[in-house]
């Protein structure tokens, strides 16, 4: 696939199939994918903060057509991007084959109680979903150690982080090499709407 670059930041354009069934292949072979899914606002987020590009540029393994805003800059720079993948269909896409394969999962983020009920809500679609743990998104730097400590406790083989960009994906490139599950992936209000 080639890469498209749109205003500095490298997006692959893999269809939604491709994406969770590469994803899923290198989850159960642990190959590890720090995800992200751009759209339009994150790509701009991306223009004013350095260090968010230089993240997205250097640190992300794989970048996501997430919008029409993407999928319509990359085709018109001449790429070809065929279709978008966004963040919270990928992520409900991503749970489905968690529950199929049993690949453990970890919900950290939002307000208390949140992720615990975007989980409930995940195991009331694909019973056989292995909850790993849950957290919530408000912390102070000194529980990061223990965060972390529980993710990587929990079995955890996908970490879903919804912490609002750009903070979710700083959380996670700053912890990445201490961070034991495969995939982590950022998600944003996605809890938020699972949970209703
Ligand atoms: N959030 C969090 N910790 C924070 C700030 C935000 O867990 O320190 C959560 C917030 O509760 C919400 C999500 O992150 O569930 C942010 O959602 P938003 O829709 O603003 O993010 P976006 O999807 O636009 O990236």
């Amino acid at each position: 696939k080639e890469i498209a670059t749109i205003l500095g930041v490298p997006v692959i354009p893999y269809t939604m199939d491709e994406a969770v069934a590469k994803l899923t292949q290198d989850t159960l072979q642990r190959k590890r994918n720090f995800v992200v899914t751009a759209n339009a606002e994150i790509i701009m987020m991306a223009q004013d903060d350095k260090e968010y590009k230089t993240l997205l540029a250097e640190t992300a393994d794989l970048i996501l057509p997430d919008g029409a805003g993407t999928v319509w800059a990359g085709n018109y720079l001449g790429y070809t991007v065929p279709e978008r993948v966004a963040g919270y269909d990928l992520y409900l896409r991503l749970l489905e084959e968690a529950a199929r394969n049993k690949i453990p999962v970890y919900f950290f983020g939002g307000k208390p109680g949140i992720a615990e009920e975007a989980a409930a809500e995940g195991k009331r679609r694909w019973p056989g979903l292995h909850v790993a743990g849950c957290r919530n998104g408000y912390f102070s730097a000194e529980e990061e150690p223990k965060i972390i400590e529980d993710i990587n406790r929990s079995g955890a083989a996908m970490l879903f982080a919804a912490l609002g960009a750009p903070k979710q994906e700083k959380w996670l490139a700053q912890y990445r090499d201490r961070l034991k599950p495969s995939l982590l992936m950022g998600i944003g209000g996605s809890f938020d709407v699972l949970a209703g």
